[in-house]
């Protein structure tokens, strides 16, 4: 269905858990999330529901985000639940990849269709600091298990931190050339609690043509992402600039949190619940966030900050 401007909102993120194996700087605390009570969760049932829901309203695109995804016992199952919606013609899935050595066959095998991996540097040393805590080794095998699995269009998100991987973009963008994905560069978002980054973290993604200027412009796929690639190269590099260029015209998509919320803007403080409702009630709640869908985010900087009150993990990014 269209919102009030006029966007036709085809796009769910559903964050299916807060929790993650992994605790990068600019997305959660040291110390991980406060542990909500079991009940003040979706359950597993609400969570098909609402994508019934969504998915009666028009919702074609379903993208599974966290918290880390791969941590929320019965995701395989889930997945497949999903993937039998009526009216859900594309299944995607946003992973730290860590855990995909072990779960990219049977995620596959539930008709999981794409899978974007998030990686900010090549470099182990770097990559412990920035995750707090990762091996770097499990992220590039959880890649490779995508790729040996049949996952088409395999995408690698790296958040651009001035100062931490400006350096790194020509080593990122060249994945490109050594692995069929698209490697997609995302300006790091002010959120609640990124206070670990100073102003020069937060570099626009301009930076990247800059650093590349091999980089041929390639046409727009109806995504986001401004879309490049080098030549020679095997998949796209996709620019995404929450920040210093945003896509709100364009936005196609409204998110529901692991604690039932629905957030009709990713900025915006409005919350919406639809905790213990059934499919009927669900699909009207959603209609309603979706006509108050705000026509933009506001301005986004440094100084002033996502008004989103919760950290990304919490949100789904
Ligand atoms: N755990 C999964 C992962 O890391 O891919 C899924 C959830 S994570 C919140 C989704 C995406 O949000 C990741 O690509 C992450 O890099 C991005 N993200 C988190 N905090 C961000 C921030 N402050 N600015 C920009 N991107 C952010
Ligand atoms: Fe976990 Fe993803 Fe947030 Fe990193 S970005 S802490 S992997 S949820």
């Amino acid at each position: 269905m269209k919102d009030t401007y006029g966007r036709e909102i085809t796009y769910l993120r559903l964050s299916v858990t807060e929790l993650c194996n992994l605790r990068c700087r600019y997305c959660m605390p040291e110390d991980g999330v406060v542990k909500k009570r079991h009940e003040d969760m979706l359950t597993h049932e609400e969570m098909v529901l609402a994508v019934r829901a969504a998915a009666s309203l028009g919702i074609t695109k379903l993208r599974i985000t966290g918290g880390e995804p791969l941590v929320k016992p019965g995701i395989v199952s889930l997945c497949h639940a999903f993937s039998r919606i009526e009216g859900i013609r594309e299944l995607c899935l946003t992973t730290n990849g860590t855990l995909l050595p072990r779960l990219a066959a049977p995620l596959r095998e539930a008709g999981v269709d794409r899978l974007n991996i998030s990686l900010d540097t090549l470099d182990a040393e770097k990559y412990r600091r920035i995750t707090r805590r990762g091996e770097l080794s499990q992220a590039l095998n959880g890649i490779e298990a995508a790729l040996r699995e049949g996952f088409e269009k395999v995408k690698i998100n790296a958040v651009l931190i001035g100062g931490f991987n400006d350096d790194e973009i020509p080593a990122l963008a060249e994945l490109t050339r050594q692995y069929p994905v698209d490697v997609r560069f995302i300006e790091l978002m002010p959120m609640y609690d990124s206070g670990d980054f100073g102003p020069e973290a937060f570099i626009p993604y301009t930076v990247v043509t800059e650093r590349l200027p091999e980089l041929e412009p390639v046409k727009a796929d109806g995504g986001v992402a401004k879309l490049y690639r080098l030549p020679g190269a095997q998949g796209n590099i996709g620019l995404i600039s929450p920040v210093s260029a945003h896509f709100c015209a364009e936005c196609n998509r409204i998110r529901i949190t692991a604690d039932g919320k629905i957030k009709p803007c990713l900025h915006s403080s409005e919350e919406i619940s639809i905790k213990g409702m059934g499919l009927e009630e669900m699909e009207q709640t959603i209609r309603r966030a979706i006509l108050e869908k705000p026509q933009w985010h506001g301005q986004l900087s440094y100084s002033e900050r996502s008004h989103a009150n919760r950290n990304m993990n919490q949100i789904g990014g």
